[in-house]
């Protein structure tokens, strides 16, 4: 049976990598220094199989280098890994700001280079403007067409993984609405304008079953909803999904960096303000400085 072809999609690339509730975590206690095998079973309490199965994979695509032998064994952010810094950083923010009252386990951004606590702003590499999912749209590019639908299952959330929610770890929600293959993919293809459910199911080559079910949770999570505005069958971003703009915008531009294929980008993304292409950064909300990874501490 010939492979299912669906559009390619750099956001779909990377959360073929990302798009896993363990992965999150891992990645999540990388960046806060963890490098050995047994404090991420300790800190996560992840079953050391599936702790070895995710860090194998995360090796195998140069998100983590392994250094060491046997036991000994020790795991740190490599380029592309470290890369990942605003992807974090996005999903921190979405937290912030659609799941309130869990400030308290959440760290402060500071902004090294002003020395004043701040959110990252999402702006145009271009004009330095703000982006929002209303100023900004999507164009072919160079390597735009059609690809293989990757034949890796989703792994399902496990339930575990869920639950063991910690100070200052990624939250439940959280990984409900990003801690899978799918979900993203459904958010990631809303962003690109879709509602229905014939357009979701061919753009991402979903099973019919698995996508309802998917929708039915996006909808309860308050990430979608069913009423259109025109009175049409479909779903739309609410404002909490709308949200995730600035983690979409993210993953696209680390799958865009990380994952060409060789054919060049297949989407360009361009801000209405100033009229140009755009790769996203972030700036400082109090000086408006561009934030950079090593200028930040999250404490
Ligand atoms: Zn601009
Ligand atoms: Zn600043």
């Amino acid at each position: 049976m010939a492979a299912k072809m669906i559009p390619k999609f750099s956001v779909l690339r990377a959360i073929r990598v990302v798009g896993d509730a363990w992965v999150l975590r891992i990645l999540h206690e990388a960046f806060r220094g963890t490098t050995r095998f047994s404090d991420w079973q300790a800190n996560l309490g992840i079953p050391p199989t599936v702790l070895s199965n995710r860090l194998d994979s995360l090796v195998a695509c140069g998100i983590l280098g392994k250094t060491g032998t046997g036991r000994r064994n020790e795991y740190v952010l490599d380029e592309a890994g470290l890369d990942l810094w605003e992807v974090l950083l996005a999903i921190r923010s979405w937290e912030i700001s659609t799941q309130p009252g869990k400030d308290h386990v959440r760290p402060f951004l500071t902004h090294l280079t002003c020395g004043e606590t701040c959110e990252p702003v999402l702006c145009c590499s271009s004009c330095t403007g703000t982006l929002t999912p209303f100023n900004t749209f999507a164009q072919k590019g160079p390597g735009a067409g059609f690809e293989a639908k990757s034949t890796t299952q989703s792994r399902r959330r496990g339930a575990a993984a869920l639950r063991q929610e910690t100070e200052l770890s990624i939250n439940t929600e959280t990984l409900l609405c990003l801690g899978d293959s799918w979900t993203p993919a459904i958010i990631a293809t809303a962003f690109r304008g879709f509602h229905r459910f014939s357009e979701f199911e061919s753009y991402l080559g979903i099973p019919p079953l698995l996508l309802s079910e998917r929708l039915k949770e996006l909808v309860s999570m308050g990430v979608l909803t069913r009423k259109m505005k025109d009175g049409s069958e479909g779903v739309r971003l609410t404002q909490k999904g709308l949200a995730l703009f600035p983690y979409i915008s993210m993953l696209a531009k680390w799958g865009d960096t990380w994952l060409d294929d060789g054919s060049g980008v297949p989407l360009t993304f361009h801000h209405h303000d100033c009229g140009c292409q755009y790769t996203p950064v972030f700036r400082c909300s109090k000086c408006n400085g561009r934030l950079h990874r090593r200028q930040i501490k999250l404490a």
